[in-house]
């Protein structure tokens, strides 16, 4: 099933196959690897890898103006516990992750859009100068999630400033220092809905009601007891926004009660959707790598390779969406594959010399209801542990004392019954020697709640 696989990848002739610049692409530029996004999945891996690889020999691309992700504009802490040991802000966090990558020696290059590729592994990326290819012997994808905006969560009504995401929130308020307005209504009780709570507190908005279509909130009690007691936000649960009002500037929404159908408006200037995460997964679409049928990101084995040769993803791309420090980690895992691959130490697990694309083999791991993904989502003899020795899941309902089950072809592999509450918006970890039965040869393993 797997072939030996011992010359240094793409070292020689590998590139030779690409388009010829054309007369508006410039440059191109050749290292070791190229990292797309330079949020905490992207520079852990660049540092780690710049560490052993050396100076110049690792690219990362960014389309914002500085790098750090999504933590550079959430100015808040609960950052680095798990990757530095530490809790910092966010923007604190970013700049850390920022400055051992360069001191490592690997080259972050920002406002560098990445478009598309015009080879395996090599991209095309537009920059305010022109256009320009980046080739890799070895690619990271670590583009990361973002939250999905109105439009894709079918939310009728008028067409009013003032509605964002957190993430749009969070750039306008910490990266261009603008007030959103005075009056909030957010969306979503996840951990992040607070993190939209605080920045608009900070920026002098009142947040007058947080709603979830959960029966109960989904964040950690302890955050939900806090926002309400000391921010003294009331959160409304069972409830769905059914109308946006306002002409030019909004004005109210309108609410429903999903239980008894009953509807009221409450007055806001600004709407924040929080949650409802999807991720980055534009560049695997148009390399046509194979994607995960539950998260939408491109589906990974353990050691995360995708289904490229070369082509490796890291972070929120891979789980929308988990904690930084875990992104933080996963790119440290990818680094260690990808320094595998490059020495050709690499086993090769897609068959065939290791440049052609021949899909995604090994055994696929799906998520039963109520969990609606799980990752990694494939199983290959040999392969390492995944990051952290953990299999991750989410969950579209809670289960308090859950007891997790994974089954391959009608039979059960192994029971885990969790501590932990398992909670819509938020990862759900369990640990990965329950899948460590399966038949390589079998059918798919299922991974679900019992009881
Ligand atoms: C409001 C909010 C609050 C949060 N609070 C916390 C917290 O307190 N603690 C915590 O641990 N986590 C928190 N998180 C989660 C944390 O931010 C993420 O887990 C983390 O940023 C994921 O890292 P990443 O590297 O996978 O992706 P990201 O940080 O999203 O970085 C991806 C990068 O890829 C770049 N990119 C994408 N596509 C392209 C392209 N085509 N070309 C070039 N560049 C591209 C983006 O510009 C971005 O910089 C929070 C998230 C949000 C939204």
């Amino acid at each position: 099933m797997t072939t030996p696989h011992r010359q240094p990848h793409g070292s020689d002739d590998s590139h030779g196959s690409q388009a010829p610049l054309t007369a508006d692409v410039t440059e191109t530029l050749s290292h070791d690897v190229v990292i797309v996004g330079a949020g905490p999945a992207g520079l852990t891996a660049a540092a780690r890898l710049a560490e052993r690889l050396g100076p110049g020999r690792v690219l990362v691309l960014d389309r914002e103006a500085a790098p750090g992700g999504i933590p550079r504009h959430s100015d808040h802490p609960g950052y680095g516990m798990r990757d530095l040991g530490r809790f910092q802000t966010g923007p604190a966090y970013a700049r850390g992750l920022a400055e051992r990558a360069l001191r490592a020696g690997a080259r972050i290059r920002t406002e560098a859009t990445v478009t598309g590729w015009s080879d395996v592994r090599t991209l095309d990326v537009t920059t305010p100068e022109g256009r320009l290819r980046a080739e890799g012997r070895a690619v990271i994808l670590a583009t990361g999630a973002r939250e999905r905006p109105r439009a894709a969560r079918l939310i009728p009504g008028d067409r009013p400033q003032g509605v964002y995401t957190t993430g749009q929130l969070q750039n306008l308020v910490h990266l261009h220092a603008r007030r959103p307005g005075h009056r909030a209504v957010v969306v979503g009780a996840e951990a992040v809905g607070w993190s939209a709570v605080l920045t608009l507190r900070a920026a002098g908005c009142r947040t007058a009601l947080m709603t979830t279509h959960q029966p109960t909130p989904e964040s950690y009690a302890a955050f939900t007891f806090a926002g309400r007691a000391l921010l003294r936000v009331p959160v409304a649960t069972r409830t769905r926004v059914t109308r946006v009002i306002g002409r030019g500037r909004l004005s109210a929404v309108e609410i429903e009660h999903t239980g008894s159908g009953a509807r009221r408006t409450v007055d806001c200037d600004t709407l924040v959707l929080t949650g409802d995460w999807i991720p980055d997964h534009e560049l695997a679409r148009e390399a046509g790598l194979d994607l995960d049928p539950g998260t939408k990101g491109p589906l990974v084995d353990t050691a995360l390779r995708t289904s490229r040769p070369g082509v490796f993803a890291a972070g929120n791309v891979l789980h929308p969406v988990d904690t930084a420090d875990v992104a933080a980690l996963d790119g440290r895992h990818a680094a260690d594959r990808v320094t595998e691959w490059l020495a050709g130490a690499e086993r090769c697990p897609w068959g065939g010399d290791g440049d052609a694309s021949s899909g995604s083999t090994g055994v696929p791991v799906l998520a039963d209801a109520p969990f609606r993904w799980v990752a990694p989502g494939l199983l290959r003899p040999g392969d390492p542990a995944p990051p952290r020795g953990h299999l991750l899941l989410w969950t579209g309902e809670s289960a308090r004392f859950p007891r997790v089950v994974a089954r391959q072809d009608g039979r059960v592999l192994a029971r885990h019954r969790s501590p932990w509450p398992a909670a819509p918006g938020r990862v759900f970890r369990v640990p990965w020697r329950l899948l460590a039965g399966h038949d390589p040869d079998g059918g798919p393993v299922h991974v679900g709640l019992e009881g």
